[in-house]
Order: C-alpha cells, then structure tokens, then sequence
C-alpha cells in the first residue's frame, strides 16, 4: 500500500474508461474515497463505480471507501464549477485532482477548422486549467495540502503530425503542470504529470484491435509492447502518495522508451 492515501477524496475526469477507469479503481484500492467524472457514458461511469467498490472492498459489504458520478463536461466551465462543488459537498473536501479527460482529432494541420482546434484545445488543456483553478480554490479555502495529477502523453515533447490540436496540448499541458506547480508550492500543493506512452484503450481502438497495425505501433517502442492503463494507474498511485512527497513539477514518462526513439537503438551515422 501506498502512504498517505486512505481516507483521501480524489476526483477523476474523464473516468468512465481506459486510463481514468483504471487510476479510480488503483486509487480505491489504496483508500481513496473516489468521485467519478463522466460526460456522457453514464454506463462506463457505472461500471467504474461496480469495479471502483469491488476492488475496494473485495467480499466485504461495506469498507469505508465511498464512490460518486459526476457528470459534467471539462470544456464547460459551469459545468466544472458545479463538479468541483458536487465532490466538496458530498465527500466533504477534495485532496487530489486526476485531470485526464482528453480527446484527439486526426486531420491535416492546413485542413484542421478553428472549431476543431478549439475543441482539442478547450477539453485537454483548458479543461484541465479549470478543473485545476477550481480545486486549488477549495484547497486554500480549506488550508489544505493536496495533489493535481495531469495526464499528459509522449506528445508532450514529440511532435505528432495530422494530430496538431493534440499535440500543442499536450505541449501546454507541461507548462500547466510547472506553472502551477511553483505558484503554490508553498502552500502545500503538489501538481505533477504523467505521460503515457502508446497505451491499450478506447482511444486507440485502431490499432489495438488490428494485429498487424499493432506490430507497427509496438516495433517503435523500445520494449516492444504497449502499455496497460494499470501500469498508468500505478503511477498515478505512487505520484499522489505522501511517497511523492517531495516530487512536484514533475511529468513522469511511462512509455516502454517510446521517448528514448528505438531507431535511435542501432548507430546510424559515423
Ligand atoms: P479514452 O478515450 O478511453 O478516455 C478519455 C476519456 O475522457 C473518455 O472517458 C471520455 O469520455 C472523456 N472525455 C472526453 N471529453 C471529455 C469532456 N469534455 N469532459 C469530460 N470527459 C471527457 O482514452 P484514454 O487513452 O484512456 O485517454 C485518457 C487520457 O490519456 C487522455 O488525456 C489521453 O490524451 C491520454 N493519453 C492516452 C494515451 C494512449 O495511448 N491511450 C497515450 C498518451 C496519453
């Protein structure tokens, strides 16, 4: 078990599947009590609920740990004032902010529409900015130590053609996670990332479910397969512990070596 985590109320953007799925059921195992985000799979946000207390509480009926859906949009800033304010009022507080919502749309960079630029742009980056803001609000109303984790991506310092939204936003988001971070340090708030490589979900659907596509995908990475979302989820663990005490500022790649570039493996050059 980690340290530090049980009793925590920790909230997950975006949670209704892949990685967000597995980081609220990781933290409900360690004891977190869990607030589920979803926007508009009600179902997925059920079944992370059903695994968030199986996993938590095994056979046992009841075992402390509490779980919550919230449904809201991150893009939406009402939406994420009245989240925040759900969490604080049903759980009593909030201790720790997984902000890993994130979308992606596939589209040349000279053929890419304004609105579809804003959109990567207002879930990934903006969202995240406000679903922080509002946490840290209620952080030093309550005087408060607390984490914000954000789940960024390998395409935070690689630049990944036809996906320039994403790209930029994941660029922004390591901005996002410094910044905040030395604003309010000494008040006792710890703001980290994590940046996944290419990992086994939803949003990877077109690769993960086709063989040969995958045999691509994983002859790039360095350890030669994908990742796992719990491997994601062990992370996130470990960052939002009182382990990671002294960790802030911080991204986190768990990517196989993605970003040690496996063609860089053999010399290629005198
Ligand atoms: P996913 O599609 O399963 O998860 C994304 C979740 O965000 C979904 O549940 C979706 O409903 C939710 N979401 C989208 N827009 C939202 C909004 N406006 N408000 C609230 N929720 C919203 O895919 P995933 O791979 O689990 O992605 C999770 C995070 O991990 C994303 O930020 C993604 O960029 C990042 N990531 C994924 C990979 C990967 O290979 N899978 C790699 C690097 C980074």
């Amino acid at each position: 078990m980690m340290q530090g985590l049980k009793g925590k109320n920790a909230l997950i953007t975006g949670a209704s599947s892949g990685i967000g799925q597995a980081i609220a059921v990781r933290l409900a195992q360690e004891g977190c009590n869990i607030a589920i985000n979803y926007r508009k799979s009600l179902e997925g946000a059920e079944d992370t609920e059903a695994m968030v207390m199986q996993k938590a509480c095994g056979q046992m009926k009841e075992c402390g740990v509490k779980s919550l859906l919230v449904q809201g949009d991150v893009a939406k800033e009402d939406d994420v004032i009245a989240m925040v304010n759900t969490v604080v009022n049903q759980l009593g507080s909030l201790d720790i902010l997984i902000n890993n919502a994130g979308i992606q749309i596939e589209r040349p960079s000279h053929e890419i529409s304004a609105e579809e630029f804003d959109r990567v742009l207002s879930v990934n980056l903006r969202g995240a900015f406000l679903c922080a803001r509002e946490t840290i609000k209620h952080l030093l109303t309550q005087n408060r130590f607390g984490v914000i984790i954000n789940v960024s991506s390998v395409h935070e310092i690689i630049p990944r053609p036809l996906y320039v939204s994403y790209s930029v936003s994941k660029g922004g988001m390591e901005n996002l996670t410094k910044t905040l971070a030395l604003e309010y340090a000494h008040r006792g708030i710890r703001v980290n990332a994590i940046a996944p490589g290419a990992t086994v979900t939803p949003i990877n659907e077109e690769w993960t479910d086709d063989p040969e596509k995958r045999a691509i995908v994983e002859s790039h990475i360095p350890m030669g397969r994908a990742g796992t979302t719990d491997e994601m989820a062990a992370s996130v663990a470990f960052i939002a512990s009182d382990e990671a005490a002294y960790i802030t500022g911080q991204t986190l790649f768990i990517d196989g070596g993605l970003t040690l570039y496996a063609d860089f493996r053999e010399a290629w050059s005198a």
